[in-house]
């Protein structure tokens, strides 16, 4: 986790940024497969319950990988620690 915001909106807000897991391997959801070369990182907002009387969001980027038999893919999330 990266940040915490606390924004005060209409509502009250809490905007969680999760960052780039260090050292997370990449595999291609299409061939299953190490990718190491990442094509572009897209920024998913995601409502999560909220916390006390806030509303809260999470931010979470998602890279994308360039598979050289599958092109563009999403990256699998791995938990493999
Ligand atoms: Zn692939």
């Amino acid at each position: 986790m990266e940040t915490i915001q606390r924004r005060k909106a209409e509502r009250r807000e809490i905007w969680v940024y999760l960052g780039r897991e260090p050292g997370a391997e990449m595999i291609c959801d299409g061939c299953g497969k190490r990718v190491d070369r990442v094509h572009d990182v897209d920024v998913r907002t995601i409502r999560d319950l909220p916390i006390l009387d806030a509303a809260a969001w999470l931010s979470v980027p998602r890279r994308r990988v360039l598979c050289p038999y599958f092109g563009i893919r999403s990256r699998t999330p791995t938990n493999r620690r």
